[in-house]
């Protein structure tokens, strides 16, 4: 992409209304902007990246055997008021219609999928099943700060488990959709705690996976031998760790990117979904559903990688891989290599703009992309061009002709 034809400017000025890390280097960079508190416009620069993001998360539970639906954003309020949660849900958006009918903004999706799956599921041979989708959700948070740690509309992957017994939707939360979570964050980058909060329906905990940040609005304790934690709400002084038993915790600032929940018959029963068992019993559907949060992680991960100047992108999420800058008497041979760049399929921000050195480096590092090329006269003339790792201090002369496999590896 030609970054004088991109729909991007950079900002030097910051956000006066919010002071979060992630707040301002996304809008500094021109990643998102904000339309009103808690609610942002995601640029080209920053919808690469929630992309990236939504797509390892999708490529992790299709892996993992779940089926990817869309589910609608307008609810029903007799669909809330069934589970108690037209009152019950604080922060949930109600829309009055000009005909005088009211609905739901989907905060979650119980409400919506447990219905759906009434037609679907009729014998214990159905099950299991397992349906998620990625989506947006809306809440109305009473304080949507922190960018987009917090927002008011913001991006969700959410799956939701059919079971004929609690015995197989735990086998499934922990032989599934544990290890499925676990390759997700593992594959962002990321290390997400384990973390045990309440909330369980009728199990004694829910979990949710946290990571350390300054920012984070959650407290958890960490277990300083095996580094599983103990959400805040939940913790009693002198607990035993669940995992090894030992007693020691580091009290730390934490952001929840996923929660996952063992639902058992919360939903069902209300909806009355239930299935024919091999005996001939009807019995009611057993539920687990399974979150994350993939703009709230697009956050996390600015909040954990970045440096004075801007964001160090890890390289599975970055909206490119390479930030080619042309500098005075590099640009014909910057132009060629841009090319050879498209041609051998490595994503590439090309800073053709006609400005000084100074300020592309700057815009370069407040981008952050994995790796800089620099192509100017001084290394034209050494055949050669200038690559730096944005996480690196030094760099080095690449012949012309041998950056395009070297990037590409
Ligand atoms: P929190 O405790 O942070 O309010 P929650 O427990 O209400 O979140 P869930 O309903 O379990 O969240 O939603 C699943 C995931 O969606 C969360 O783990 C989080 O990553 C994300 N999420 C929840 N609320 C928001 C929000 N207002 N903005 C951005 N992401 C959110
Ligand atoms: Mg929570």
């Amino acid at each position: 992409m030609r970054q004088s034809k991109y729909f991007l400017k950079t900002s030097k000025t910051t956000p006066a209304d919010d002071v979060s890390v992630n707040a301002k280097l996304l809008e500094q960079g021109g990643f998102v902007q904000k339309a009103l508190a808690g609610v942002y416009s995601y640029l080209p620069l920053g919808w690469r990246v929630l992309k990236k993001i939504e797509a390892i998360v999708r490529e992790e539970m299709d892996a993992a055997g779940g089926q990817e639906v869309f589910m609608p954003s307008l609810h029903p309020k007799a669909n809330w008021e069934a589970t108690g949660r037209w009152q019950g849900l604080d922060v949930l958006f109600k829309v009055k219609s000009q005909h005088g009918n009211e609905y739901a903004l989907g905060p979650t999706h119980e409400e919506i999928v447990t219905p759906m799956a009434i037609p679907v599921i009729n014998s214990y041979k159905d099950l299991p099943l397992a349906v998620y989708q990625i989506q947006t959700k809306f809440r109305d948070e009473p304080r949507a700060k922190s960018g987009l740690l917090r927002g008011r509309e913001f991006r969700m992957k959410d799956l939701y488990s059919f079971h004929a017994s609690s015995e197989d939707l735990e086998k499934y939360y922990n032989e599934v959709a544990i290890p499925a979570y676990e390759k997700i964050f593992q594959r962002l980058g990321l290390n997400a705690l384990f973390t045990e909060a309440s909330g369980g329906t009728f199990s004694k905990f829910s979990h949710e996976y946290q990571v350390e940040i300054e920012s984070g609005e959650d407290v958890i304790y960490i277990c300083e031998k095996c580094g599983m934690a103990k959400n805040k709400e939940v913790f009693e002084d002198g607990a035993e760790c669940t995992k090894c038993g030992k007693t020691s915790w580091r009290e730390a600032k934490a952001s929840e990117v996923g929660n996952i929940f063992m639902l058992q018959e919360k939903y069902s029963k209300p909806f009355n979904l239930q299935f024919t068992d091999s005996d001939g019993s009807k019995k009611t559907v057993i539920m687990g559903c399974y979150g994350i949060g993939t703009s709230r992680l697009m956050g996390v991960i600015v909040e954990k990688f970045h440096d004075d100047k801007g964001i160090i992108w890890p390289a599975a999420v970055a909206p490119f891989k390479v930030h080619l800058i042309s500098l005075k008497g590099g640009e014909e041979t910057a132009e060629n290599l841009y090319q050879d760049l498209l041609n051998s399929g490595v994503e590439v921000l090309y800073d053709d703009r006609d400005l000084s050195a100074g300020s592309k480096f700057a815009d370069a590092d407040l981008i952050g992309l994995p790796y800089r090329v620099v192509v100017s006269a001084k290394t034209v003339a050494q055949e050669s061009v200038e690559l730096k790792e944005r996480a690196g201090q030094e760099s080095q002369l690449v012949k012309i002709n041998e950056l395009a496999d070297k990037l590409k590896n």
